[in-house]
This record gives C-alpha cells, structure tokens and sequence, in this order.
C-alpha cells in the first residue's frame, strides 16, 4: 500500500475513537444541562406547592376564628377567611399553570394529586360553613375538630409532592439539596406551628378548659417543633452564611415571641373555665409571628433558586467550552495531519520514488523539492547530491566503458593501417570457423604478401612504405565485406579469412585484389609515382572437417611462398581433392 493511503489509514482509525470520545463528552455536557434546565423549571413548580402548602395551612387561621364565633358569622371574620381561600386558590391555580405546560410523566402525576386536594379542600371547606351556620351552643366539640383535621389532611397530602418535586430539583443541581431540605423542614415547622395554634381552637371557641387529648397533641405537636428546630439548628451550623438574618429573625419572632405568647394562652386554657379570649384574638396575634417562619423559607428556597440559576448556566457554560474545545481539537488535530501530510508524509513519498529511480539507474528525472525545511529539506539537499554524484559516477562509468572498448580496439587493431592485426585475426578466424554453418561449403584463407617491399623502404623511405600499405589496406577493405575478415598478419603481410560458395570465388576476389593492388600509383617525395604488386596464396578447409586456422594459416602460408617462388604478382590456390575440385575450379596460377 503506498505511504500516503497507509498514512490515511491510520488517521482514520485514529480519528474513530477521538470523534466517539468527542461525541460522548459533548452529549453528556448537553445532557448535564438539558438536567439542569428542567431542574430550574421543577423549582418553579415546587416553589408553588410550597405557597400552596403555606396559603392552605394560613387558611386555617381565619377558619378557627370563624368557628370560634357564633353564626351568624361578623363579616370582619368572613371576610378573612374568603380572602384567605382566594388566596390558597390563586396558589393552586399558580401550581397548576405551572405544571400544565409542562409534559412529564410526574407532572402528569401532580396534576392528579393538586385534583385530588382541590377535592379534599372543597370538602373541608364545605364542612367549615355548614359548622359556622349553626349556632355556637350547637355545634358538637367532635365536629369542630374533625373539620380542622379534615384541613389538616390535605396539608399532609401536599408533603408527598413536595418531597418527590424537591428530589427532581436535587438530581439536576446536587448542590442546591442542602437549601431545598431546609426549605422542606420549614414548610412542615410553618405547618406544626399552624397546628399548634389550630389545637387551641376548640378550647377557644368553646370557651372550655384544654381536653386532655388536647393537651396530649399539643405536646406531640410541639415534640415536633423542637425536633424541627433542632435539624433547622444543626443545618444553619453547617452552613452559617445561609439568610442568617431571616433565620435569627424566625428565632425571635417565632421561637421567642410567638412560642412563650402560645405558652400563656395554653396556661389560661388549662384553667378551668378556659381562656376569655376569642380565636379570632389569639390568631391575630399569634399568626403574625409565624410569617417569620415563610420569611426564612422564602429566603432559602432564593438561595436554592440562586444555586440552580447558577448551575445551569454553568452546565451551559460546560457545554459551549467542552464544543469549543473539542472543536479546537479537531481543527488542530486537522492541521496536524494536514502540515504532516505535507512536510513529512508527501516529501517521503517522492523521496522514496527519488531515491528508487537514482537506484535504479534512471537519473534522467528531475527531483522536485518541496516547499520545506529543517531535516525533511536536508534529505532532498542529500538527495540532490547523491543525484548529482550519481550522474557523475554513471558519466565516470560511460568513459571507463568506452575507455575499455578503444583499448580493446586497440588491443585488436593495427594502428598503421586500422585492419585488425594477427592476433584478434586469430581469434575471429577460429569463432568463423566454429560456427556451425550449412549455406557455405568452403572456408577461404586469402594470405597476400606485397613484392619486394624492402626494396621500396629503400627507396623511396620508409614512410613511402608505411603509405604503400596503408594503401593496400584500403584496397582489401574496398574488395571485401563485413562479413569477411581482414587483417595484417606481419610487417608487409596481409590475410582474409571469408566464407565462399565455391573455391574459385575466393580465387576471383584475390585476382580482383591483386589487379587492383597493381593499379595503384604511389607517389614518391620527388613528385613521381611508381607501382608495386602483391602475391597471394589461398588455403581452403570445409567446416565440416572442422577447419584449424592454424593450419590454414600455414597452407596459405606455403601457396604464398609458392606464388613467390613462381615469380611473384599472382594468386596461388590450394589443390583440391578430386571430389572436392567437381565444385570448385583448379587451384592452377
Ligand atoms: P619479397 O618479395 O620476397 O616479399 O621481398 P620483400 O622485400 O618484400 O621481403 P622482406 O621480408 O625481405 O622484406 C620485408 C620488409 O618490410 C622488411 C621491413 O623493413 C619492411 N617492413 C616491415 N614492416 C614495415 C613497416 O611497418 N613499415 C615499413 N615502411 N616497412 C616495413
Ligand atoms: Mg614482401
Ligand atoms: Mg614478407
């Protein structure tokens, strides 16, 4: 695979995980605060409930003075006490608006329950003004009370909500949990301590001593009040800089002045004509203490809202760093792989092929050199010189050849008259004579000798006599082809070695050549031109006799002489057998 899809390859594979960790991060970021979100809107529904839960249970307070007075009720009295059902109704409705909009499987549940109440309420309600209708001697102790507890009842059924909206709260923003608990216990101690006071209502409106039973509940209820205040105590320690105002105030307000002020309402109602004041009175001074309880829960449930708004916009903050961030991730990562791509990757690559064509003898390429630095260009720098050494090596080889061939040329040729000299004659007469041929059926070794050379040297000089043969070199060039070899064999000795068809047209070519030879006019330094001759003996051998150059050399060798002997400038032919002498013609002079 080449380097650049391989380099693809494992980006890719890398990228795999680093996306899928990128997705899960920014996915859980989202989810973090899509949480948190929908926990600050929770809070506006579990705020609601607990005005719901406050208004329902201050509805108590102008019920008891209604039920304390005698019917027909005064309208100071009934008019309290249909202002504070608007109120406790404006709360639910509040809730319900606040629940409607909203499509979740508990708000679904909720709106069932804020039914459920309105149900139980109108109920309660509906007991209350049949109880107030009836004239104060006839109303029934028993009755009175269950009117309250049926009151009672549907406070204790909005507890159920509180805490399962509180527990969403708490699952987007953990942090807030603290507040919404205290919140919790001061809803429930704004509740006992409207209990406390309803548990005189009997015995005030009665204008009877405090029961037993009454007594009884009185001290559960206030059990419950110290238990309340104590886990209040405990958390404000932990957290001392919570509305440490509104706290301090509560414990005046309510744990001061409202408790000992109960206190002495309880002692008169334990006497036994009972307390000579009316419900109507001890509410008017005994639930303005108890606002200092809503003051403190309100300022807690603003610390949690606080919280939760902070919350959230840090999780939408978490969110857009974690995009941010992974967005400038990817981007560097991107120009990572892009500048490696480039200045790493591709430079290797064409590097490689580089490197491969200079290995592989091919210098003629350019190599390109990229736009980089540092070591990447350091290696093309090499590269360029190893190209440049490699072009001159190659250069240095080419001469050594050639230098090799002229030698060998040199080795091979005389360099009088360029014809090959006796030894690469040799040589190329034994290859011709060992290669294994069926077209030809002789092979002819032409030797010719020029006549009387010395006599020329003598002369005329020896660089007449060097002319003379280069002369006759060209002549026995003219005469015969590639295909024949040609050759000075000795100082005035030349000798052909050819293939023919038939012994006579190797005799016809050495006729040819002596004629020629004898035709030429060479000039002297004194400006005339004199002419010489040559003698020629030829030796034959059929190859499939297997033909010893050797041999031939000398059979030549002995017509020349004899070609000499008979007076020079003529062809003397090697006799052939009789056989042999019905293809060829007779080797006479
Ligand atoms: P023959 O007809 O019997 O062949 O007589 P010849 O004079 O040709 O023979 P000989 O062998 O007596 O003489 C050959 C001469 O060739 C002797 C030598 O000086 C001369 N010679 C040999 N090589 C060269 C050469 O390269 N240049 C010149 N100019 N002369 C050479
Ligand atoms: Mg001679
Ligand atoms: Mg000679």
């Amino acid at each position: 695979m080449p380097m650049g899809r391989r380099f693809n390859v494992v980006i890719a594979l890398a990228l795999v995980p680093i996306l899928a960790l990128c997705y899960w991060l920014l996915a859980h970021a989202w989810s973090a605060f899509v949480v948190a979100d929908r926990s600050e809107n929770s809070f506006i529904s579990l705020r609601a409930t607990f005005v719901v839960m406050e208004k329902v249970s201050a509805e108590r307070g102008p019920m008891n003075a209604v039920l304390g007075e005698d019917a027909p009720t005064p309208a100071p009295q009934a008019v309290a006490l249909s202002r504070a059902r608007l109120a406790s109704d404006e709360s639910i409705a509040e809730l319900t608006a606040t629940l409607e909009p909203i499509e979740c499987r508990q708000c679904a549940a909720a709106l069932t329950m804020v039914t459920k109440w309105k149900a139980q309420l109108a109920q309660a309600r509906a007991n209350v003004d049949r109880l107030a209708r009836q004239p104060r001697a006839l109303r029934r102790d028993d009755a009175v009370q269950a009117a309250v507890r049926q009151m009672f009842a549907v406070v204790d059924g909005i507890a159920p909500l509180l805490l399962s909206e509180s527990t969403t709260v708490a699952r987007g923003d953990p942090g807030a949990l603290n507040c919404l608990v205290m919140a919790r216990l001061t809803a429930e101690l704004r509740e006992q301590a409207g209990r406390l006071g309803s548990h005189l209502t009997g015995a005030l409106a009665m204008r009877r001593p405090l029961t037993l039973d009454e007594k009884l509940t009185i001290e559960h209820t206030r059990g419950r009040i110290d238990q309340l205040q104590t886990m209040l105590d405990l958390r404000m320690a932990d957290h001392p800089d919570l509305a440490t105002q509104a706290f301090n105030t509560m414990h005046i307000r309510y744990f001061g002045e409202g408790v000992t002020y109960f206190r002495t309402i309880e002692a008169l109602a334990s006497r036994p004509g009972g307390a000579d004041i009316t419900t109507a009175a001890f509410a008017e001074h005994y639930v303005p203490d108890m606002s200092s309880i809503v003051a403190f829960r309100d300022a807690v449930l603003d610390a949690a809202q606080e919280e939760l708004r902070r919350n959230r916009a840090l999780s939408l903050w978490a969110f857009a760093a974690t995009g941010t961030g992974e967005f400038a991730l990817l981007a560097v990562l991107g120009w990572i792989v892009r500048k490696l791509r480039r200045e790493v990757v591709s430079p290797f690559a064409q590097a490689t092929t580089a490197i491969r064509a200079i290995a592989s003898g091919d210098l003629t390429k350019e190599v390109v050199v990229p736009s980089v630095h540092g070591e990447v260009r350091e290696m093309f720098d090499a590269i360029q010189v190893l190209k440049v050494t490699s072009v001159e090596r190659s250069r240095l080889e080419a001469e050594r050849v050639r230098l090799m061939q002229e030698l060998a040329l040199m080795a091979e040729t005389d360099s009088l008259t360029r014809l090959l000299n006796r030894r690469a004659f040799e040589k190329q007469a034994r290859a011709l004579c060992g290669e294994p041929r069926t077209d030809a059926t002789w092979i002819a070794l032409i030797m010719f000798d020029i006549d009387h050379f010395k006599r020329i040297n003598d002369t005329h000089g020896h660089a007449v006599g060097d002319e003379a043969l280069r002369l006759v070199a060209r002549a026995s060039r003219r005469h015969f082809g590639r295909s024949e070899i040609v050759a000075r064999i000795g100082g005035e000795e030349f000798a052909v070695i050819t293939r023919v068809r038939t012994c006579s047209d190797a005799r016809d070519a050495a006729e040819r050549l002596r004629e020629d030879i004898a035709r030429i006019a060479l000039p002297t330094d004194s400006g005339t031109s004199f002419r010489m001759t040559a003698s020629f003996g030829i030796a034959f051998a059929q190859p499939k006799d297997g033909a010893d150059v050797a041999q031939l050399l000398k059979q030549a060798d002995g017509m020349l002489y004899e070609a000499k002997l008979a007076g020079r400038n003529r062809v003397v032919a090697q006799p052939m057998r009789a056989a042999d002498a019905l293809e060829a013609p007779p080797p006479n002079a």
